[in-house]
This record gives structure tokens, sequence and C-alpha cells, in this order.
């Protein structure tokens, strides 16, 4: 009996979509999810272990359901003078991303980015139910704000989204164009940061606007510079309105006791962690150096990750580099490739694969 998707009772707007999927192979240098290269030192995978061990005796009962601990200890990394009331934590920002379209989106209304973006941007609007609106980046890959504002004014968008550093683009923000556009949208400005920590000396971060701007809400994540992307753990700042919004749609429970104890732990060793994001930042700063004296084009990168170009068959530049054992990401404007900073070794691998896949 063939029985597919299109026989079950599949919401009409969801028919004919694609789901997210950044290829998942098995090859020994993966640089195409913007992942941090360094798997927790021994010390730290004791310390999680232990935390882990000593959490295991109380699984009989559910987790703390607000996380305050654990958004008392986010809010002191972020400094800002934020505290847990402005702070809410879930299992990766893409579960942040989701219950601010559950609670600011959905039918009837409109979400707003400018592309290219993330992709999970416009995959978490529309399975809200929330209509995407899609404006272009210049072809500098910056948001031209007049451009912005007047997509603002058609639209009345519920939820924009500011990728910043924008993904795949490494693109930042200047914070006066961010308020230009809290100050025009009617609805939540969502400033994605979960490359914040990447980015270059004198790049601001949208938190120094949310004492002035409370409807503007910054996105952030344990997955890149603390390097826990299998730990799952995303968290905001925002306005605490904003916090006692989420709590209308989070599911009861949703963040586990072992997630909890395990970011606590990881927060625990944020010197060591983001030691090891200064590294990667020079390691990313002399990758786009190299690029260009090789001739390509590169987006300037306020994250850990490059794109570079142009290409006339990407898909073959990328073809040829898994033939090399390297995989990089075929994403964002048709003829660019994304690389995603990874130990010095891998980016000698890099290169090499790259000089070889281009005739170079
Ligand atoms: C990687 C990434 C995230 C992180 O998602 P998690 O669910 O926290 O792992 C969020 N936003 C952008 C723009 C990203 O590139």
């Amino acid at each position: 009996m063939s029985f597919t998707l299109n026989d079950l009772p599949l919401r009409d707007d969801l028919r004919g979509r694609s789901p997210y999927g950044a290829p998942q192979l098995d090859v020994p240098v993966v640089l195409n999810t913007n992942e941090n290269p360094h798997a927790p030192s021994p010390a730290l995978a004791k310390a999680l272990a232990e935390a882990v061990a000593d959490t295991a005796t109380g699984l009989n009962r559910y987790p703390d359901r607000d996380a305050l601990r654990l958004r008392e200890e986010l809010a002191a990394y972020l400094g800002h003078g934020l505290t847990a009331a402005g702070v809410w934590a879930a299992n990766g920002s893409n579960e942040i991303l989701q219950q601010l379209l559950q609670a600011f989106g959905g039918p009837g209304r409109t979400a707003m980015g400018f592309e290219p973006s993330y992709s999970m941007h416009p995959i978490i609007s529309r399975g809200t139910g929330t209509a995407w609106v899609s404006v272009p980046r210049d072809a500098d890959f910056r948001i031209d704000v007049d451009a912005a504002l007047e997509a603002i004014a058609e639209h009345r968008p519920s939820v924009v989204f500011l990728t910043s550093p924008n993904n795949p683009t490494g693109t930042a923000l200047e914070l006066a164009d961010i308020e230009r556009v809290a100050r025009a949208a009617p609805g939540v400005v969502v400033v994605d940061e979960a490359y914040a920590e990447f980015r270059r000396e004198g790049t601001p971060s949208a938190l120094t606007l949310l004492d002035e701007h409370p409807r503007i809400i910054v996105s952030r994540t344990m997955s890149k510079a603390f390097a826990l992307a299998g730990a799952r753990v995303g968290y905001l700042a925002a306005h605490p309105a904003v916090v006692d919004a989420l709590q209308l749609v989070r599911l009861p429970y949703h963040l586990s006791a072992v997630t909890q104890t395990v970011a606590l732990t990881a927060l625990e060793y944020s010197g060591e962690l983001l030691g090891a994001v200064a590294d990667l930042r020079r390691e990313r700063d002399s990758l786009v150096d190299w690029l260009r004296s090789e001739g390509f084009s590169v987006a300037d990168s306020d994250a850990n990750f490059v794109l570079f170009g142009e290409f006339e068959d990407r898909n073959l530049v990328w073809r040829r580099m898994l033939d090399r054992q390297v995989l990089i990401r075929e994403v964002g404007p048709p003829g660019w490739l994304r690389v995603t900073v990874g130990t010095p070794e891998e980016m000698v691998a890099f290169r090499d694969a790259l000089l070889k896949a281009t005739g170079r």
C-alpha cells in the first residue's frame, strides 16, 4: 500500500514544504553547521558527568518549571543589569523562537525577515501558522533600512527578525538601524544574536537597547560559543513582560533537569569556553584574509563562519570538497558557499581541498 504524507490530513499550508535539512554526513572534516569544533575539555566533561549523576538521583521529580537558577546565571553572564525576570531559557534558541511565534505570531499575523538569513525563521513562522514576508538584503548583505521601514509600513508584521551577526552572511547590524526598525515596527523585534560572542571588537550587542525598547527581544544560544549544540540550550533577554507572555505558551517542564544541570555546569566553565572563542575569532580573521588573497569574494564576518564565492557552479565545488572529505554548506545567495571555522588542522584541510576543488 502506498501511503504518503499527502494521504494524511496535513494542514494545507504545510503541503509541499521541505523540512530543515543540513546534511549530517560522516566525514572527517565537518564545517557545515557552525558548530564549535572544540569538544568539552576533560575537566568540563568530568564536571558534567558528576553534575548529571547528582541530578539523576532526583529524576523522579519534575524539574524546576521556571529554570530559575539557570536564568539567574544566564543573566549574570549577559550583564547589562539583567536579572532572571528578563531572561528565559528553552531547548535551543529554536524553541525560544517557536515560543515567541506562538505568543506573538499565529494565524492572521505576519513575521518579517531580511534574507538571505537563517532558514529557520520562515520555517518556524509557517509552522505556527504565521505568514512570512521576506525582504531582500542589498548586494553587500546589509539591510536597507529605508526599504525595511517601507515593508514594515506595508505589512505591519507582528514579529520582525533581525539576525546579527547574520547567518549565512556574517554581517552585523548597527544599533542605530535596529532602533529605527524597532521604532517603526508595530510588534516585537527579535534580534537573533546566536553568534554574538564571535563579533569583532567594536561591534555592539542589542542588549544595550533593552532598557529603552521594551519590544526588542535578544535571542542567544549555548550551541555556538559555549560549544554545547548537543545539549540544546537557548535563551533570550527582554523586558520581563515578554517572559510573562512566553509562560502562556511554553509546555510545563519544557527544560529537563538534565539540560538545566548541563547548562549551569557549562556556565561555570565560561572562562575556558570563551577563551576558545577568541582563538576561533583569530582563525576566522585569517581565513577571511587567506580567501581574499586567493581572489575569492568574501563577506565581512562577525561570526564563526565565512561566506565566500562567487562560483558559477557552487554545487560542483561543494561536491569536490566533499570528495576530499571536507563538508561545507551550500547555502545563501546563488554562487556562494559557507564554511564554519574549525580547528587549525581542519582549516588546513579546508584550504588544501578548496585550492584543489577550484583548480587554483
Ligand atoms: C545556529 C543558530 C541558532 C541556534 O539554534 P539552537 O536551537 O540554539 O541550536 C539560532 N539562530 C541562528 C541564526 C543560528 O545560526
